[in-house]
C-alpha cells in the first residue's frame, strides 16, 4: 500500500504530529487530489485550539484551502480528469435534502460536511474530496498564491457580497489573509477602503497602505470618515460596537468568521438608525463561481509566507501570534 505524510491534529490544544498513513482511496463520486499547496485558514487555528466543537473524528488532518492536480477519480466522476488542477474549499459537502439545501441555501445545510473538520484536509501529501464542491482552477498561475482564494478569498467574498452596492466607504477590521484580497478587489472596483488593525501592529499599517488603502489605523479608532459598511474578519466580539459606531445610518457590519470572542454589550444607540449586524457561514457554490468570476480580469496578488508540510505547527503559531503578513501556505 502507498503510503503518504501527513500532519495530523491528535486531539484540539495538542501540536499537530507527521504521520505516514495509507494514501486515501476515492469512493462514488469523489477525487485523489495530489495537494500541491494548502493554506492555513484561522479556522484551523480555532480548530486545533479547541475553540469550535471538537471535530467528529481524531486524528484529524486539517486544512480546507488545497490547490491540487486530480490523480483519480471515483465511480460515476464526470466533472474532472486526471491531471487537471482543482481547487478545494471549506464546505465539502451538503446533504441535498433539508430545507436549506432545498431552498438554495447550502451553506446553512443541517447536516454539512467540512473540509478538514469532519472529513481529513489537505494538511497533507494527498487528500479525497467530493468532486461536486470542488472548483475547476485554470492549469497556469501557482498554487501556493492560488491556495488562500479558497477560503479567504471565497469566505471573505461572500462577506463581501453583503456590503450594499452603493456603499463606498467600507471598513476592514483585521488585515490578515481575507482582508487583503477582499481590500484589492473593493479597491479595483471603485471603493475607499479604511484598514483596522490591532494596536501597536504596524507592519500591518503599512501592508495595508502599500496594497493602496486610503487609512489605516487601530481598531478602537475612528476613520477620517463614516463607514457605509465594515466587514469583521478579526475574531474579536468588541470590534462589533466599534464597527457600529464607525458606520453611518443604514450601515452594515458584517462578522465574517467562524468563532469571536464575546461581544459586549452597547448601547442601543449604536444600533438605532437601521444599522445591521449580520453573520456569514460557510459558503455557497455560486459564491465560488461569483468571485473567481469577479477577480478572473483582475490582478489580485495574494501576499504568502509558505512553510513545508513538516512545519505546520510554526504556520499556525504565526497566525496565533498575528505574526504574517497575508496567509501561510504550506507545501508539502
Ligand atoms: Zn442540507
Ligand atoms: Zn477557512
Amino acid at each position: 500500500m502507498t503510503t503518504m505524510r501527513a500532519m495530523v491534529l491528535p486531539k484540539p490544544g495538542q501540536p499537530l504530529v507527521l504521520d505516514y498513513r495509507p494514501r486515501p482511496q476515492p469512493a462514488a463520486g469523489e477525487i485523489l487530489v495530489k495537494v500541491e499547496a494548502c493554506g492555513v485558514c484561522r479556522t484551523d487555528q480555532h480548530i486545533a485550539d479547541g475553540e469550535l466543537p471538537p471535530p467528529p473524528r481524531l486524528p484529524l488532518v486539517l486544512g480546507h484551502e488545497i490547490v491540487g492536480i486530480v490523480a483519480g477519480l471515483g465511480e460515476n466522476v464526470r466533472e474532472f480528469e486526471i491531471g487537471q488542477r482543482v481547487g478545494v474549499p471549506w464546505l465539502g459537502a451538503t446533504c441535498g435534502r433539508c430545507w436549506y439545501c432545498v431552498h438554495g441555501r447550502e451553506n446553512l445545510c443541517d447536516s454539512p460536511t467540512f473540509t478538514g473538520y469532519t472529513r481529513d484536509g489537505g494538511y497533507a501529501e494527498f487528500t479525497v474530496v467530493d468532486a461536486r464542491f470542488c472548483f475547476g482552477l485554470p492549469p497556469r498561475g501557482d498554487a501556493v498564491h492560488t491556495a488562500p482564494f479558497l477560503c479567504a478569498g471565497l469566505i471573505g467574498y461572500r462577506a463581501y457580497s453583503f456590503v450594499p452596492a452603493d456603499a463606498l466607504r467600507i471598513g476592514l477590521y483585521g488585515f490578515g489573509a481575507s482582508a487583503h484580497i477582499l481590500a484589492q478587489l473593493a479597491l479595483a472596483q471603485g471603493r475607499e477602503v479604511a484598514a483596522f488593525v490591532r494596536r501597536g501592529d504596524e507592519e500591518g499599517k503599512r501592508f495595508a497602505i502599500e496594497l493602496g488603502c486610503s487609512w489605516a489605523g487601530w481598531s478602537d479608532e475612528m476613520a477620517p470618515h463614516e463607514l457605509d459598511a465594515a466587514i469583521i474578519f478579526a475574531p474579536v466580539g468588541a470590534l462589533v460596537p466599534a464597527a457600529l459606531r464607525a458606520v453611518r445610518k443604514g450601515g452594515v457590519v458584517v462578522c465574517a468568521g467562524i468563532h469571536m470572542s464575546d461581544i459586549p454589550s452597547f448601547s442601543y444607540r449604536d444600533l438605532w438608525h437601521e444599522r445591521v449586524i449580520r453573520s456569514v457561514a460557510n459558503l455557497q457554490q455560486r459564491d465560488g463561481h461569483a468571485f473567481f468570476r469577479a477577480i478572473e480580469n483582475l490582478t489580485i496578488r495574494t501576499h504568502v509566507q509558505v512553510f513545508p508540510l513538516e512545519q505546520a505547527n510554526d504556520a499556525l503559531n504565526a497566525l496565533r501570534q498575528g505574526r504574517l503578513q497575508g496567509a501561510a501556505v504550506l507545501v508539502p
